[in-house]
């Protein structure tokens, strides 16, 4: 029987005792407090989660910024269903499958850039497609005789996954330090975060595209003819919701087109509609040359990643190919490269997106949404609040000395009170599923607030 309209109402039989909790070692978690403190789901509808104690919860974050269309839908639970009983698996390499083809077909019929881009290759998360995405700039390069572009340069405060790519053009310092050398030849650009001149701004900043003038001192440094291509998210999440400074990314562009460097938008949490646009390259109108995506993609139901190519790199690859008179053109993918359950996901996914208008109805509740967050500027303990589409950072006072216990309490407290939200040291994030109601948006603020009072 299908289950779709009845997920979340499961009887899982599992109780967080020590015992039970023993093997697992839970990734980018402290380990430590979850043991003493277990916080377990056990199922999720629309805009809920169900906790281990029967709870509901109200989905502040859509997972991990990525059931965009809310839990349990019934057209991607049944798609997924479906596609398990009839073709579970398809070896990725020198064949495929014809969803595959479908999903392709779809992502760049609904591609941003106006038809800018024309293929997609497929991973399994966003870690795995910003190393593919480097990877085909560092090979496109060297396709078109200019292999002496090596460099990658990230930013400070990007969050690119946990590849060694993603971690080395990454600048979270913690993500880095305790992992050796990384990748050679990495600069990054710094970050956009001007707290002085653009606190509690609403929507996009009005200081710091100069920032991005950073990227020409870089290129004198090292000389531009060495780089390959600079990776940013246009609006960073991980790292606390910085939204790019009004200018800042067509700068950018303008310096990579001069240099001949390729732009990597990582749009792993701003893909699918956060912004109130399909893809923040809509939304901020700056086509980069490929596009990293994941999460949404399924709605967070069946890991994938993807990367899309503009015009003219997968021509590139097949000229190179042919002229050498090789075979494969690019040495890389993966096992699950466009797994068929993924794919299925995927394809039913988007069909929700369309049919119910998503991205236009977080356009349409933006304005809404930024009225409600700010209204917790006045928070003793809130310092900032920023805000873009459907997403926003909330930054708390850190205590002196103990900088991001008050986010984690913070964070612990909403959960307790029926709230999802995620931290990042001091700053909570919340990126609802966009299926979220105004009435559901008010609710979570005044959530928020009760959680901030209840926080030393
Ligand atoms: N890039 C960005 C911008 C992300 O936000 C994330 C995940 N939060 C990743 C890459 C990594 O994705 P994954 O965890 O699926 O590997």
């Amino acid at each position: 029987a299908v289950q779709g309209d009845t997920a979340g109402q499961f009887d899982v039989q599992f109780e967080a005792t020590p015992n039970n909790l023993e093997s697992f070692w839970m990734p980018f978690t402290w380990n430590r407090a979850f043991k003493r403190k277990p916080k377990v789901i056990t199922g999720a509808k629309d805009m809920h989660y169900t906790s281990d104690d029967g709870r509901q919860i109200l989905d502040g974050t859509a997972g991990l910024w990525c059931v965009n269309a809310g839990h349990g839908r019934k057209k991607i639970v049944e798609a997924v269903q479906q596609q398990v009983a009839r073709l579970d698996y398809a070896p990725a390499f020198q064949l495929s499958h014809p969803l595959a083809f479908q999903l392709a077909n779809r992502l760049i019929g609904m591609a941003p850039g106006d038809g800018a881009f024309d293929h997609v290759f497929f991973a399994n998360s966003g870690s795995e497609a910003v190393d593919s995405a480097l990877k085909i700039a560092l090979a496109y390069h060297r396709a078109r005789g200019e292999g002496q572009r090596t460099r990658l340069i990230g930013r400070e405060r990007g969050y690119h996954g946990v590849g060694f790519g993603g971690i080395s053009v990454g600048g979270i310092v913690a993500n880095r330090r305790k992992f050796g050398q990384l990748l050679a030849g990495v600069d990054h650009l710094p970050h956009t975060h001007l707290p002085e001149q653009n606190r509690f701004a609403k929507g996009q900043p009005e200081h710091g595209a100069h920032l991005a003038d950073e990227l020409e001192r870089i290129c004198t440094l090292h000389g531009p003819e060495t780089i390959a291509a600079v990776i940013v998210e246009p609006l960073a999440g991980s790292t606390g919701v910085l939204v790019p400074p009004k200018g800042y990314l067509q700068r950018l562009r303008e310096i990579c087109d001069k240099y001949g460097i390729l732009l990597i938008f990582d749009e792993v949490i701003t893909g699918f509609g956060r912004l109130g646009t399909g893809f923040a390259t809509d939304c901020f109108g700056v086509t980069p040359d490929l596009i990293t995506v994941a999460k949404g993609i399924t709605n967070g139901t069946v890991p994938m990643g993807a990367v899309f190519c503009r015009k003219g790199i997968y021509d590139t690859f097949m000229a190179e190919a042919e002229q050498a008179g090789g075979t494969i053109e690019l040495f890389h993918g993966y096992t699950y490269s466009a797994h068929p359950l993924a794919c299925a996901a995927g394809l039913a996914t988007l069909e929700v997106y369309k049919e119910e208008g998503l991205f236009e109805h977080a356009a349409e509740l933006a304005p809404k949404w930024q009225e409600a967050v700010h209204s917790l500027a006045d928070h003793p303990h809130v310092i900032d609040v920023r805000n873009l589409g459907l997403v926003a950072g909330i930054e708390l006072e850190p205590r002196t000395r103990a900088p991001g216990a008050r986010g984690y309490e913070v964070f612990t407290n909403a959960w307790e009170d029926g709230l999802l939200t995620r931290i990042t040291g001091d700053i909570l994030a919340l990126s609802p599923p966009l299926i979220v109601t105004e009435q559901q948006i008010d609710q979570m603020v005044e959530m928020t607030r009760k959680a901030l009072d209840a926080t030393p």
